[in-house]
C-alpha cells in the first residue's frame, strides 16, 4: 500500500485598502499608536451593522481572476460566534461554504532532480475575511488590526 501525501495550507494575505473590511476606519498596518483607527462597528458595539468594503471585494475578485478562479455570482458571509481573549466582539465575519472565488490554480517552477519542474497548486477557495486584533499582553488589546481585509 502506498500513500500520497495531501497537504492543505491556509494562507492569509492582507489587502491594501483605504478602510477596514466592514467599516470606515482607516486600514493602516503601520499605525504607530494602538487603538486609534477603531470605531463602534469594528469593536462590535450593540446596534452597529457592518458594511462590506467594496474596494476589498474588487481587489479580491482581481486576485481570483489572476489565479484562474471561478468568481461566484452569489457569495455570502457567515458570522462565527466564539470566545477568544483578543476578540472583543465575540464573533468574526467570514466566508466558508460560498466564497467569492474558488477552484483556482497557481503554478510554480521548482528545482527538481537537476531540472526545473512546473508544479501546479490548486486553490480551493479564496474568501474575504479579516484579521482579529492581537493581544500585546493579556490585559491590553491592540485593536488596530481588527478587520483589516
Ligand atoms: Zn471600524
Amino acid at each position: 500500500m502506498s500513500y500520497e501525501p495531501t497537504i492543505g495550507l491556509e494562507i492569509h494575505v492582507e489587502l491594501k485598502t483605504r478602510t477596514k473590511m466592514f467599516c470606515d476606519s482607516l486600514n493602516d498596518p503601520d499605525e504607530k499608536h494602538p487603538n486609534i483607527n477603531v470605531c463602534p462597528v469594528c469593536m462590535g458595539h450593540p446596534g452597529t451593522l457592518p458594511v462590506i468594503n467594496q474596494e476589498a471585494i474588487h481587489k479580491l475578485i482581481r486576485v481570483g481572476l489572476a489565479l484562474n478562479c471561478q468568481v461566484a455570482e452569489f457569495s455570502k458571509f457567515d458570522r462565527k460566534n466564539y470566545f477568544y481573549p483578543d476578540l472583543p466582539k465575540g464573533y468574526q465575519i467570514s466566508q466558508y461554504d460560498l466564497p467569492l472565488c474558488k477552484d483556482g490554480k497557481l503554478g510554480f517552477r521548482v528545482q527538481g532532480s537537476g531540472k526545473l519542474e512546473l508544479r501546479e497548486y490548486i486553490l480551493k477557495r479564496i474568501r474575504a475575511d479579516y484579521c482579529i486584533p492581537r493581544a500585546l499582553i493579556i490585559r491590553w488589546l491592540i485593536l488596530t488590526a481588527l478587520e483589516y481585509p
